[in-house]
Parts: structure tokens; sequence; C-alpha cells
């Protein structure tokens, strides 16, 4: 491989330019420097400015869609293990807290009884991560839900880590092994020349033997430019913060059926969610909430905790995300440009997956192989007859 160390500058090659500056593009940039590629990431604004930065910055193997456990699994492994990824320092920057459990809560009889399916389909495929709560074992984890809460469940390994930090610190590491970052650059451009792609960007062009799409919200785009049209859609999803308050909870709490997740962080303030809809806006590249989305979020999170009735909220922001029709990442190589690979795609969820997802498509890339199976995740599946979209 090209073990060039020249400044990046228009012209110079790599062995692999990803595209996008978000935590895959980070993460996949870091294994594949440790891998020993030379590595460009191109980002259009700033490292970790979309979904990877402004995320509720929750690690959960909860509720995962059953194609994405292994992954997720392995992805913990990851998270607990950030100390041999990225060293003492960058770990520890990265805020992860672990162990403290991602928590579902059902609000009736019919919620707690899907909740029952989902820990026995799990328990008969062999996966024990979920285990189910009654409403006595639900009060004793979170003493101040409300009785309107019937029982739930929980996978105990999960938690939380700050968003914006982490893809920091992913950056940081790839840099360290000697991956290049160039910000405020669009790639805009994708031409073969015999065995090599020359990737034009607005400072130039770059070429690589491989091109990896992590392109998040603008991820379809780069696909049309290897040949590849593949469903995505960009979505904005809303948060808000409140400020300060005595603590009251360690876990993360999720919804079943409604619109709500929410968790207190170290210093006090709760951040809440749970995939309520801001708009979009793709011409500024920036999405924005609306007062009358963020009430029944509201509504949800004081129906279980009515002792946040006079919170103050200090803040509430959207970010874009990438949605696929079946909610499922889009990762593996390009259908139509071989050398060209794509991870994108994920959907509301994709944060957890960061830390694996990369180390995965570098393995692939690299040594031709992967002791983890990608193929529920191939851009291929959406060319197959038998496709058939998540409807809302
Ligand atoms: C509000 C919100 C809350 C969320 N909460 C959670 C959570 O709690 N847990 C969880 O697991 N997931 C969560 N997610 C999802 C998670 O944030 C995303 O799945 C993940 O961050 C996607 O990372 P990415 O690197 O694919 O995309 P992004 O972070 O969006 O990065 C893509 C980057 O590519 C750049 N780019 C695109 N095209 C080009 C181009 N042509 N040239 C140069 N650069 C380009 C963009 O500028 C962008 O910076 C949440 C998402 C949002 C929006």
């Amino acid at each position: 491989m090209n073990s060039s160390t020249q400044t990046d500058k228009a012209g110079v090659s790599y062995d692999a330019v990803v595209v996008g500056g978000g935590f895959h593009g980070c993460s996949t940039a870091l294994h594949l420097a440790k891998k020993g590629l030379s590595v460009l990431v191109i980002e259009k604004n700033v490292v970790g400015r979309h979904a990877s930065g402004v995320n509720a910055g929750g690690v959960r193997q909860l509720m995962r869609d059953i194609p994405e456990i292994p992954l997720s699994m392995a992805a913990m492994e990851q998270w607990f293990n950030l100390d041999s990824l990225l060293g003492p320092e960058l770990a520890e920057s990265c805020h992860f807290v672990g162990d403290v459990g991602q928590i579902g809560v059902a609000g009736d009889m019919k919620e707690m009884a899907w909740c029952e399916r989902r820990v026995a389909e799990l328990e008969g495929m062999g996966y024990h991560f979920e285990e189910l709560l009654t409403r006595v074992e639900m009060k004793k984890l979170l003493p101040t839900i409300s009785d309107m809460c019937v029982g739930g469940f929980i996978s105990r390994r999960d938690g939380h880590a700050n968003p914006a930090r982490t893809t920091r610190a992913f950056r940081l590491r790839a840099e360290q092994l000697g991956a290049k970052f160039i910000e405020g650059v669009r790639v805009e451009g994708l031409q073969q020349t015999s065995n090599r792609w020359v990737v034009e960007t607005t400072a130039g062009p770059r070429s690589a033997q491989f091109v990896v799409n992590c392109g998040g919200a603008w991820a379809q785009q780069f696909a049309k430019l290897a040949g590849d049209d593949l469903p995505c859609e960009p979505a904005a999803l809303t948060l808000m913060v409140t400020a300060r308050l005595p603590k009251f909870m360690d876990a993360v709490v999720v919804g079943i059926d409604r619109t709500l997740s929410f968790k207190q962080t170290e210093s006090g303030t709760v951040v809440i969610g749970g995939g309520v809809p801001a708009i979009v806006d793709m011409e500024n590249e920036t999405s924005v909430t609306v007062a009358d989305r963020m009430v029944e979020s509201a509504s949800t999170v004081l129906d279980f905790f009515p002792m946040l009735r006079n919170a103050i909220v200090v803040r509430s922001w959207a970010g874009l995300e990438a949605l696929t029709p079946d909610l499922l990442p889009t990762i593996g190589p390009s259908v139509h440009s071989p050398g060209v690979w794509h991870a994108f795609g994920f959907s509301g969820h994709g944060f957890q997956l960061g830390p694996i997802v990369g180390s995965v498509l570098a393995d692939l890339i690299v040594d031709g192989k992967s002791s983890l199976s990608i193929d529920a995740f191939s851009p291929k599946r959406f060319s197959s007859e038998s496709f058939v979209a998540v409807t809302h």
C-alpha cells in the first residue's frame, strides 16, 4: 500500500479517500490507517457538523433491528475497549458511560405484550441481552416513574457517550495513525482511470484505489456518481435539553410505541428526543425545530415522569440523518464501481455502530474478509424484486 507522507494538495494520490467526516468517516479512516493505508477524509463542512456531532449519544443494543444485532454486539465490545482503540486520553474524552442500561418503558398492556414477544424472540435466537422488567423492578431502577408504566425491558450493558467529543477523538486517533483530513471541501465528481479513482473536489482532484462513501444525508448523491441508484432520504430529528436537575436517573429511557427517549447527563441536564421529526432544509444544509412537533415528545415525557413538569427547557436543536426505506444501513461494495464502498443510511441509530462499521469495512477492503457478515446491509438488496419498504 502507498506509504506516502506528503502533505495533502491537489493531485496527491492515496490508498483510500473517505467522503464525509462524520463518525463513520472518522472511524473508517482510523481503521484503514491502522492497517497501514494512506487515507484522506474529505468533509464539505467541518468534521462532526451533522448527525454525528449533534445526536443524543445513545449507545444501545436495546430494540435493535434483528439483522443489526451481531454488529451492535461487536460495537459494544469496542465501546468498552475504547482505551485500546484510541489510547486512554482520547478514550476518556468520549465520556462513554456503559452498564447503566437502556430501558424500554411500556405504558399499557399492549406495549408490555410486545416487550414479552420481543424478549422471547431474541431468547429463541440465542440472544440474552434484553430482559423483561416488572412494574416493581422498573420502580427500583426508575423511582420517579409514574404508575402509568406497567413494566418494560432492559439491555443492561447499554449507556451513552458525548457524540461530538467521540467523533473528534476518532478523528484525532486517525490523524495520529497518519490519516489526513480536509474540511470545507466538497466532493463533486468521480472518474475511473485504469485501476484508480479520481475524486473531483472543490479543491482539485485526489486519486485513490478505494473510495468510501460516508456521506450521511448526502450519501445518495455520491452513490449516483458511482452509478448506484440507492434509496435514501434525508430526515431531521429533534432534541431538547433542560436546565440542570438533581440526579434522578442513571439509565437511558426509550418509548415502545411512543416518541420518547431521554437521559440525564452527568451535569444533571436531561436530553429529550426519540425521533421527533424537524424540518429538513437541504438547500441550506440544515434543519430546524418546530414547537408543535415537540409537544408530543414533551407530553410523553410528562406522562412517564410528572416530576419534570416544571423543568426548564434551555435549548432545542435538530440534526440531519439519512433514512433508508427499510431503516437498515447500506454498507458494502458499490454495485457498479469496483473499489467504491458505501456506509450510510444509519436511520437514526448509527452512533452506536460507528466503531464497528469502520473496522468491518477496513477488514473487507484490505483483507477481503471479515468475521462479521454485512450481507443484510448490501446495496444490492434494493434491486431485489422481493424488497419491501418499511411503512410508518
Ligand atoms: C438528533 C439525532 C439524534 C440521534 N440519536 C442517536 C442515538 O442516540 N444513538 C445512535 O446510535 N444514533 C443516533 N442518531 C443517529 C446518528 O447520529 C447517525 O446515524 C450517525 O451519526 C451517522 O453518521 P455518519 O457519519 O453516517 O453521518 P454524518 O454525521 O451526517 O456525516 C456525514 C458527513 O458527510 C459530509 N458529506 C456528505 N457529502 C459530502 C461531499 N460530497 N463532500 C464532502 N463531504 C460530504 C457531510 O457534510 C457530513 O458531515 C441520531 C441522529 C440525530 C440527527
